[in-house]
């Protein structure tokens, strides 16, 4: 494990695929043009993924209407490719301790005043109970870069997630949010089972990214990050979630590179992400948030409307650390992801503190719903949506290249609707509140009339058997 971005050492095929300067034209020529707008909005919606350039000509659209067709355009196509599902998932921070100095995050090791931790074995089993114990299913690990923090260690953690249990309590799939690591240390932790490996590569812009990661940090080798999916692939993970972290610099610019990675990954290894992820930079200890780049909220629903189309079939992540308010708005232009109870404390599942509660110096930043699990599902549910915790595709082995998922046709009404539907159940009836468990019993009493009749049958069978004490069956 590379610990000196001295030692750093390239494959011999890394390739830097991010054109800055054709990035910063394209967003220095962007004018509205009405026409290409819908031209553009008609190939999406035919379920086309977007060109670099066809991106550009909707990042330009600047007037109200013209916005207004592309947020319509956005929910008409995650209620085609996605229907009406969100998952749940909860992030779990493993340990603070950090060796680089992002500027913008409060585990950086030159903050001295940020309280240092990592869960020992006893307090991982605390934290995995207390998700477990409101209903939780789906985690992503999250670990600061560390010597601590070696491929073994992680691996070590995962697998005592799995292993975890309490009750009715599981968890079925556990990704990981860690630094990059080398071919090798990919292999260590696609052993132990990971679902989805994320990292996010911040600005790709070349010059921000200098100016935020200091250049004799690990983090502050811009390639070792840029490659990391490419090692991570050759070591056989095929479930990658990208990002970016936006408000380090222009948003648009940061938007053509997403998509230029997703197009990099799908062209080069025949799969594209599995998930985007789209932070905006939150208050953090010594964080300075009087941005130059800092994304609005008009700007932010932009964004996630335009990547909705750009990349009809990956999934896109919303975390708790925007606001309800804008959560609840965002959700319909296709985000298929969100956490919900969120507690960033290293150790802050099992303290049991009121929801609200944060103390800076103990958490990377601020998170902006602090709402507990029950009331974002509560009203999730009154939205019309259906609350998911479904890991069946990791767990069948439907990832990667054999995971056309939404492009076979009928794959969502097959398995999508039917997994959400009893995996809701379980939550129902082993973790709600009485108000949240009327409002979900109602919800899959009306989607079941929607199935067709072999699957209708099916799923009031198996919620049969979940009634009956039976748990964990997946389509
Ligand atoms: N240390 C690993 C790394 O940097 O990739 C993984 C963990 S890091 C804690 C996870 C992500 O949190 C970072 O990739 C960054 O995008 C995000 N983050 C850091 N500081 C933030 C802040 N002030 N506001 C919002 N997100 C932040
Ligand atoms: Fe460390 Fe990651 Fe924070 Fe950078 S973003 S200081 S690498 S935890």
């Amino acid at each position: 494990m590379k610990m000196n971005p001295n030692e750093i050492q390239l494959p011999a095929d890394a390739v830097d695929f991010i054109d800055d300067a054709k990035l910063e034209a394209l967003v220095a020529g962007m004018k509205e043009d009405a026409d290409a707008v819908r031209a553009v909005i008609a190939k999406s919606m035919r379920k086309e993924a977007l060109t670099v350039e066809e991106t550009a000509v909707l990042l330009a659209a600047e007037s109200p209407e013209l916005v207004e067709e592309i947020f319509e355009a956005a929910r008409q196509l995650k209620r085609d490719v996605y229907g009406n599902r969100i998952v749940f998932f909860a992030p779990l921070y493993v340990g603070n301790y950090c060796i680089n100095n992002c500027k913008y995050c409060g585990f950086r090791k030159s903050l001295s005043s940020a309280v240092r931790h990592t869960l020992t074995e006893d307090e991982l089993t605390r934290e995995v109970h207390a998700l477990e114990d409101i209903g939780h299913k789906r985690l992503i690990l999250v670990y600061g870069e560390s010597p601590i923090y070696s491929p073994e260690y992680i691996a070590k953690t995962v697998r005592q997630v799995y292993a975890t249990k309490k009750g009715h309590g599981e968890i079925r799939r556990v990704n990981i949010n860690a630094a990059p690591l080398d071919e090798e240390g990919f292999r260590i932790v696609k052993e132990a089972g990971i679902g989805t490996y994320q990292i996010f590569q911040e600005t790709y812009h070349k010059k921000t990214y200098a100016e935020w990661h200091p250049a004799n940090t690990m983090k502050g080798h811009y390639m070792w990050r840029l490659n990391a999916f490419d090692r991570a692939f050759r070591a056989g993970i095929d479930d990658m979630g990208l990002g970016v972290l936006f408000g380090l610099y222009d948003w648009r610019f940061e938007v053509l590179a997403m998509v230029t990675h997703a197009r990099y990954l799908q062209e080069k290894f025949g799969v594209g992400p599995h998930t985007l992820s789209f932070p905006r930079i939150k208050a953090a200890e010594g964080v300075d948030l009087n941005l130059k780049y800092q994304v609005t909220d008009e700007q932010y629903k932009r964004l996630v409307a335009i990547l909705r189309l750009a990349v009809p079939y990956t999934g896109l992540i919303m975390t708790a650390r925007e606001p309800a308010e804008l959560r609840r708005e965002v959700l319909a232009f296709g985000v298929s992801q969100i956490d919900a109870g969120t507690k960033l404390e290293i150790g802050g599942y099992q303290e049991k503190r009121n929801e609200g509660d944060q103390t800076l110096n103990r958490e990377q930043f601020q998170v902006g719903d602090t709402r507990g699990l029950d009331e974002v599902m509560g009203e999730i549910l009154e939205g019309g949506y259906i609350p998911s915790f479904c890991t069946s595709c990791y767990r069948l082995g439907r990832t990667g290249e054999h995971f056309m998922e939404y492009a076979i046709p009928g794959f969502i009404g097959r398995f999508c609707t039917p997994n959400a539907l009893v995996t809701l159940a379980e939550y129902l009836w082993d973790y709600a509140s009485p108000e949240t468990r009327a409002k979900g019993e109602a919800l899959i009493a009306k989607e079941v009339e929607k199935l067709e009749p072999k699957l209708h049958d099916e799923v009031l069978r198996r919620l049969d058997r979940i009634r009956a004490g039976e748990r964990d069956l997946y389509f």
